[in-house]
């Protein structure tokens, strides 16, 4: 998709990008300072309500919020999906902060720790174990609390999906129980006191091939189907992971996600209801939710020429947008998308390169990139910044400020 695609999701007012209502520059003077991550409400909304719109109604929607886990953003998710996903103790914490029930809390991740452990069975979540020893210590936090603990398996499949950005299931992994020793542990299990729901499986995230994620979630019912037959009660909760991917470059097409959801209602309908009928099944989305719900902005601080190339060195860079910059050196860097926000539709025909203020030739935000005009003080805004953005880059890099964060 082209920077101007994704500038027309969000719309434009007087010529400048629209985020939350508001024009760039009015957003820019409210926020106070840049650079800033600012996160659409209205477009969340609709993101939530498409899905809703073309999913079977028996799934239920889950918000993977390690994606984005600022709190007014998971606020406003919680209200609106099924379930929140936490990997931490104090994505916990956050989630059960808007008030959601501790039963459409779920917890995943390999390397939990004793503490956030106990912490998930006091809660009253469902913690998805990834190995005998995440089993042994919940049976423990359990006997200490004199509770009983809320437990889905989470499961390594016995097959891998290809075409994901980042694979996590298939083959060895860290990730999950390997199918093949689920009925061993089940039956070894079976009498500890543990309220078993169901599994989890998730073959992969940043998946754009609906025929793909389409094929992961029939072997998952099958493999489930299997597991099934040796625990004492029915399925009840069948998390299918999820992996939706977003356009980040000009060559990536967006997901067909009508596609997904026909396969989806194929599978709801026919083998889940005929060999798993009391299974609630989940899609569990990061990235698909918030991602290309926000925007990060950044201020031209400097426009500088040499040799013959132009440099836009701006007030940010990828100690805020890590993967933006391609993840410390990755072999093939493509840019993401960004214009010039507040003069979107002015023509295009000044080939620049944008640059962040880290001291480094990695800090590269835009490389021979086709603007309008720009100078210093006009406002850089780079699309697809709603997920795996300030949390997921190296802010202490270098030592500059923390950017603002808002959700409008
Ligand atoms: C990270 C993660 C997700 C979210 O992945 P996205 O690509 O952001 O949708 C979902 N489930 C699990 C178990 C994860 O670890």
């Amino acid at each position: 998709m082209k920077p101007l695609e994704h500038a027309a999701a969000f719309g434009t007012i007087d010529g400048e990008l629209s985020v939350g209502g508001l024009p760039l520059s009015r957003l820019a003077a409210r926020v106070g300072s840049t650079p800033f991550f600012a996160y659409d409400r209205g477009l969340l909304d609709a993101r939530v309500e498409r899905l809703r719109s073309v999913l079977p109604a028996r799934v239920e929607l889950s918000y993977a919020m390690k994606a984005n886990p600022m709190p007014a953003v998971v606020q406003q998710l919680a209200s609106r999906v099924d379930r929140i996903d936490v990997a931490s103790g104090l994505e916990l914490r956050t989630a059960l902060d808007t008030g959601i029930r501790p039963e459409s809390v779920s917890f995943a991740g390999p390397g939990k720790a004793p503490a956030e452990l106990r912490q998930a069975v006091a809660a009253g979540i469902i913690v998805e174990v990834e190995s005998p020893t995440e089993i042994e210590r919940v049976i423990a936090a359990g006997d200490e609390l004199g509770l009983t603990p809320v437990v889905a398996l989470r499961v390594n499949p016995d097959f891998a999906v290809k075409g994901s950005g980042m694979r996590m299931g298939g083959g060895p992994q860290q990730f999950g129980i390997d199918a093949e020793q689920v009925p061993g542990l089940l039956a070894e299990y079976a009498s500890a006191g543990l309220d078993v729901r169901g599994f989890h499986v998730f073959a992969g995230s940043q998946n754009l091939d609906a025929a793909i994620i389409a094929e992961a979630q029939r072997r998952t019912v099958d493999l489930v189907s299997g597991l099934a037959e040796h625990l004492a009660a029915p399925v009840r909760y069948l998390n299918l992971g999820g992996g939706f991917g977003i356009p980040y470059t000009e060559r990536d097409r967006p997901l067909d996600l009508e596609a997904v959801a026909s396969a989806l209602h194929e599978l709801v309908d026919g083998p889940l209801s005929e060999r798993l009928p009391e299974a609630t099944p989940v899609i569990e989305l990061g990235r698909y939710l918030v991602g290309e719900c926000g925007v990060y902005v950044t201020r031209v601080l400097d426009r500088k020429v040499s040799r013959g190339r132009t440099y836009l060195v701006v007030d940010g860079g990828m100690h805020h947008q890590l993967a933006a910059s391609g993840n410390f050196g990755q072999a093939i860097r493509r840019n993401y998308p960004l214009v010039v926000g507040n003069r979107v539709e002015a023509s295009e025909d000044d080939a620049v390169t944008v640059v962040g203020c880290l001291c480094t030739p990695l800090d590269l935000l835009g490389d021979d990139v086709v603007l309008p005009d720009a100078d210093i003080d006009d406002l850089i805004v780079i699309f697809q910044q709603g997920a795996y953005g300030l949390t997921a880059s190296p802010t202490a890099f270098l030592g500059h400020p923390a950017p603002a964060e808002v959700l409008v």
